[in-house]
């Protein structure tokens, strides 16, 4: 497996393989490799003749109070989950080599970025839009592999992708989860074993509206109304949202008449963990 940290190296290798006629798979991710990632590193390597990956922090993705400088890094671990998990190269730049000095250009993100993650993590997508645009540029790969798990983030690239003509497919992939239903997120490492039992209130609630909508109730306030109380019952210390939303475009619903996507994002303790699923009408989806 390659590593480089250099952006024209990378080129280099992914265009050379281009060239050739060859499929490459890309996975951006912020390191801290979890199952969740490697699952997406084995679906490309599954499908595609070349496999990237990349591990960068994006300080651009992050506010000011949020986690940039406690993010969790684990390199070596990452290196070698990617090496077992047959990834051709993986790209670890520096800060400066994707932001030297006088860097001013950003993605404006689509209107799908705002609501949601959009109202407590301003500039967040914007972030997101502008290093994902980046490493397309530097790794011209064909198809480029996100988790379910940042459902909001999925329909914001698919939509940037769209917009802005970027000649990549975007392949989204479930969600991965613990044996317990909580799904796998590098920051499940900030919690203690007390927090980690309140952070199954999220799948606790999530698979409840699911249940609440199969047994015939279909009024969203009432639902995100069982979410809320939920979330609370099952300890969590603040609710960022608990909403119902339309899968495509995250716009309000008031009846569930159609499948739907329950989002929400709380705080235990002093970690911020997010989650969703998909609302179907009929058992057996
Ligand atoms: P991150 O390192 O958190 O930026 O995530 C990198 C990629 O991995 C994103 O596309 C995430 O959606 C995806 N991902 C993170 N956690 C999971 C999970 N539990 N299951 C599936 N994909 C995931």
């Amino acid at each position: 497996m390659k590593v480089v940290s250099n952006p024209h190296e990378a080129y280099a290798h992914v265009s050379h393989w281009r060239r050739e006629g060859l499929s490459i798979g890309i996975i951006p991710t912020m390191g801290a490799l979890h199952e969740g990632h490697l699952e997406l590193v084995r679906r490309s390597v599954s499908e595609c003749d070349i496999t990237t990956a990349t591990i960068f922090v994006n300080p651009t993705q992050f506010a000011p109070h949020e986690d940039l400088s406690r993010y969790p890094r684990t390199l070596e671990n990452d290196l070698e989950g990617l090496r077992d998990a047959k990834c051709d190269l993986v790209f670890v730049p520096q800060n400066e080599a994707l932001y030297p000095n006088g860097f001013s250009t950003y993605v404006q993100p689509p209107a799908t970025a705002e609501p949601l993650e959009g109202v407590f993590r301003p500039g967040h997508y914007r972030g997101v839009c502008t290093v994902v645009l980046k490493l397309f540029g530097i790794l011209p790969a064909t198809v480029a592999y996100f988790g379910q798990k940042d459902y909001q983030q999925l329909t914001v690239i698919r939509r940037m992708v769209e917009d802005l003509n970027v000649n990549i497919r975007i392949e989204g992939c479930p969600t991965v989860r613990e044996s317990d239903g909580l799904a796998m997120s590098s920051r499940n490492l900030y919690l203690d074993a007390e927090q980690r039992k309140r952070a199954l209130c999220l799948w606790t609630a999530l698979t409840l509206v699911q249940r609440l909508v199969q047994e015939g109730q279909r009024d969203v306030l009432k639902l995100e109304a069982a979410l809320h109380d939920q979330l609370l019952v099952g300890g969590a210390d603040r609710i960022d949202y608990a909403r119902i939303v339309h899968p495509d475009t995250l716009a309000d619903l008031q009846v569930v008449d159609q499948p739907a996507i329950a989002l929400i994002a709380v705080h235990v303790g002093t970690t911020r963990l997010i989650d969703n699923l998909v609302i179907n009408l009929a058992t057996n989806q």
